[in-house]
């Protein structure tokens, strides 16, 4: 949709692992040392309780610390939550709408737009994930789920800017599954995205960084890195093993 480069971006979700601090750390530092310098964007995401040991482990590299979730408000009443100020200093990104969040833990549209602005508002970049489920791409609902998710998440976002946003197609069904989405379904996924954001702010979606998540894999990886609207892609499985995400880090770099 458009010629602006945008640079590629990796990132992995660490989920709820690996096991214990020490293999967190090692992992991360196998993963700097996999991917020296590589042409692309890596943001680590691992459990909120190690985020300053991967943060100091990559300390002189090039690579960022995300968190995996965050919560709108500042401070409060909020039993074991985190707010973006507290993240500030050990994450510069944060994964916000992840399917595994609004299928397991209830989190709505409203409260996805709610972090994003909390992320925005405290110059955190959120990686927001989209994408529909395996019954509602059955019923044809793929591109209304990608609208309403969207559109909702960045509600609350009065002046887009490209640099401060990125978007995630994940479709549910492909998450975890291995059942990948083709390179055609996943561009289509990310046009979409991208035409959305244009409808917004053409100038802002020429230069959001849109990814692909789903069962991303060393061998699949350059299926998606051609397609013209998706810019890197959001890893979880693949990312805990240093190998097999530098491999997507490359495949990225072209
Ligand atoms: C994810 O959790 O965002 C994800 C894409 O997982 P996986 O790569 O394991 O499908």
């Amino acid at each position: 949709m458009t010629d602006t480069p945008r640079r590629p971006l990796v990132a992995g979700n660490w989920k709820m692992h690996p096991p214990d601090r020490a293999t967190a750390v090692s992992l991360a530092r196998d993963v700097a040392a996999a991917t020296r310098g590589l042409e692309v964007d890596i943001v680590l995401c691992p459990p909120a309780v190690w985020l300053d040991a991967i943060g100091a482990a990559l300390d002189g590299t090039p690579i960022r610390v995300g968190a995996q979730n965050l919560h709108a408000q500042d401070s409060g009443a909020f039993t074991g939550e985190i707010s973006a100020p507290m993240l500030l200093g050990v994450a510069d990104h944060v994964i916000v709408g992840h399917s595994e969040r609004r299928r397991l833990f209830g989190e709505t549209d409203a409260d996805v737009a709610a972090k994003v602005g909390a992320a925005i508002e405290h110059g955190i970049v959120p990686i927001v994930a989209v994408g529909e489920s395996a019954e509602e791409r059955r019923a044809g609902q793929t591109e209304a789920v990608i609208t309403r998710q969207l559109v909702a998440a960045l509600s609350g976002v009065d002046e887009l800017d490209g640099s401060a946003l990125v978007v995630a197609y994940e479709p549910v069904w492909a998450i975890g599954t291995g059942d990948a989405a083709s390179g055609d379904d996943a561009q289509a996924g990310a046009a979409l995205i991208r035409a959305l954001l244009a409808g917004r702010d053409p100038g802002a979606a020429a230069a959001v960084r849109v990814l692909y998540g789903g069962s991303v894999a060393p061998d699949l990886a350059s299926t998606y890195f051609g397609q013209p609207d998706i810019d890197g892609a959001l890893v979880g499985g693949a990312s805990l093993d240093a190998e097999a995400f530098a491999a997507i880090v490359r495949a990225a770099a072209g």
